[in-house]
């Protein structure tokens, strides 16, 4: 990935669903020599290395759901940054709700692994998101600049904006079936621009699928889609890439 604001980008997220005779069967399903768009399928870390071999010769691309924030070390269970990369990974998700929800990562924590994974060749995809009752309070736009505030930071003490893009995902959106509307996808990423003051790559995420991917990726300032659930069949993952090409 990087600053093609032309080409869309399409990110699967299977968070911790999967065995490995599904990845056969849905990579082997995406093996098309190329898309029009930039695809990264993220898998869990033990099937990094069987989904690199059964990518081989696609236009499709690795990348890690999480990452630890230290080099490498007495961390037990985590993975770092340079395993990734020696995985085959280009980019990282980093500051998901999910992580933000269950493992109780905040914004010092999200930052740290933006800086581990740019000191180690990967390219952060930075999540944000306000959850409905934020959304309802009139706070959406509030939660995402305070959300942002560290990477505008960052942007400030030199970092590009080609080195890295910024997913939003709207917490009620996630899993839900439910996608923010046309109005409310647009307004966001033009606030995400304005807060960062960079003409960044903003994604959206939130029950995309093959039948509205085309849809959302026509609202304009929507770089590409982060898709969870749709990216565990190949049928209906290939279809967002399809959209994404046209
Ligand atoms: C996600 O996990 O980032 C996501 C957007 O999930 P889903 O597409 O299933 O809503």
């Amino acid at each position: 990935m990087g600053a093609d604001m032309l080409r869309k980008h399409v990110i699967g997220n299977w968070k911790m669903n999967g065995s490995a005779t599904m990845l056969a069967e849905v990579l082997g399903g995406l093996r098309v020599p190329s898309y029009d768009c930039d695809v990264t399928i993220c898998v869990p870390y033990p099937y990094l290395a069987q989904a690199s071999t059964l990518l081989e010769g696609s236009a499709c691309q690795l990348g890690g759901q999480n990452v630890c924030r230290y080099d490498d070390g007495a961390f037990t269970g985590e993975v770092s940054a340079k395993m990734l990369r020696e995985f085959g990974c280009a980019l990282v998700i980093i500051g998901h709700s999910e992580r933000r929800l269950h493992f109780a990562e905040d914004d010092a924590c999200v930052a740290e692994k933006f800086d581990r994974a740019l000191a180690d060749g990967l390219y952060p995809v930075v999540c944000v998101g306000e959850t409905l009752a934020e959304r309802d309070a009139g706070g959406a736009e509030e939660k995402i600049s305070k959300q942002l505030a560290w990477l505008r930071g960052r942007i400030v003490a030199g970092c590009r904006v080609e080195q890295f893009c910024v997913a939003y995902e709207p917490v009620w959106a996630i899993g839900t079936g439910r996608t923010a509307s046309a109005e409310q996808v647009e307004a966001m990423h033009r606030w995400i621009r304005d807060c960062l003051g960079v003409p960044v790559l903003v994604l959206y995420g939130g029950s995309v699928k093959a039948s509205n991917a085309a849809e959302l990726m026509a609202i304009p300032g929507v770089d590409g889609v982060l898709v969870g659930g749709a990216s565990l069949d190949a049928e209906a993952f290939t279809g967002i890439c399809r959209a994404a090409s046209n």
